[in-house]
């Protein structure tokens, strides 16, 4: 059985405070003390035993640390890790949770320096439109994926922690390569969240959005609820991965343009085709098939 005795995590919100209740549901680690932005959400990680103690800074919170989480938005995680650089020990790992991989690959490096063999990249598909401490659960990564990204210069003993840690909270681990996780990410999830914002900027930005809002009804919530998300969170993600999501832009762009040339041509046929395709696409993902 695996365990940490001290765990550091950074940004204790919705991710790193699930990761940390995981963990001690699990019985997997010791002490476990958070560092954080805002000092009222990190009051509730105590209050709810969270995390043990907190530290003043991410580079106090990694001292003697065994496991280093770092969870908060990416595009502040150069920052973190070149604050947390130089009171790593030896033997510490460090993971995260960012939802991109290239970038926070790139951050790792630049932060770590050469202590980035000590660095195995992770996003636990997991999540919801909630963040901050007061959303965490221990089960949050129960029966869901999380993607390792590992690096050339991971031992295999750290991968396998790693590995093993997210096992244990009772997710599945798979592997990719940080190119291919951002393609899949674009296609499944940033460009889903795009589309839910756009389509609230659109509606709400328009004189008559009192009313449309008004009779807007379950559809609207299904398709939307994502668009609750942080904006922070996902400024730093679309960002990030800007090329990928530009790509799945176009294909999307092209994709409304065919629709738009059925509806001109009244075509129903093609319009009910791809309808129940993608209708089809759906029960098979629902059915566990691409598991
Ligand atoms: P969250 O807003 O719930 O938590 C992030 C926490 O980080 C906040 O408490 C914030 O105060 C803190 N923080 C911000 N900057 C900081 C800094 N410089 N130093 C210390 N703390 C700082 O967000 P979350 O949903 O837990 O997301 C965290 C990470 O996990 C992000 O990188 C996100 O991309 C990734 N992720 C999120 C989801 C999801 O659905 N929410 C899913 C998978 C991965």
């Amino acid at each position: 059985m695996i365990r940490f005795e001290r765990v550091a995590v950074i940004g204790v919100g919705l991710i790193g405070g699930s990761f940390a209740l995981g963990l001690k549901k699990h019985k997997l680690c010791g002490h476990v003390v958070g560092a954080g932005r805002s000092p009222a959400n990190m009051k509730l990680a105590l209050k709810r035993a969270a995390i043990d103690s907190m530290a003043a800074d991410p580079a106090a919170a990694v001292r003697d640390g065994d496991l280093i989480l770092v969870a908060t938005p990416v595009a502040q995680f150069e920052k973190v890790f070149s604050s947390i650089r130089s009171n790593l020990k030896p033997t510490a790992i460090v993971t995260d949770a960012g939802s991109t991989k290239r970038d926070v690959v790139a951050a790792a490096r630049a932060g770590l320096g050469k202590k980035i063999s000590q660095f195995v990249p992770a996003h636990p598909v997991a999540g919801a439109e909630k963040s901050g401490a007061a959303a965490a659960s221990a089960d949050l990564f129960k029966g869901k994926r999380v993607v390792l990204t590992p690096l050339p210069e991971n031992s295999p003993e750290s991968i396998k922690k790693i590995e093993a840690a997210w096992s244990a909270c009772g997710a599945r681990v798979t592997r990719m390569s940080p190119e291919e996780h951002d393609e899949v990410f674009a296609a499944v999830s940033h460009l889903p969240h795009l589309l839910a914002y756009a389509l609230l900027s659109e509606l709400g930005e328009r004189a008559n959005s009192k009313q449309l809002f008004g009779y807007a009804a379950s559809g609207f919530r299904d398709f939307t609820r994502i668009a609750s998300s942080h904006p922070e969170m996902w400024r730093d993600i679309c960002v990030a991965n800007r090329d990928c999501l530009l790509t799945e832009i176009l294909s999307f762009e092209k994709r409304l343009t065919s629709i738009a040339s059925m509806l001109e041509a009244g075509d129903a046929t093609a319009l009910e085709k791809l309808f129940a395709d993608a209708r089809a696409a759906r029960e098979r993902w629902l059915n566990g098939e691409y598991e």
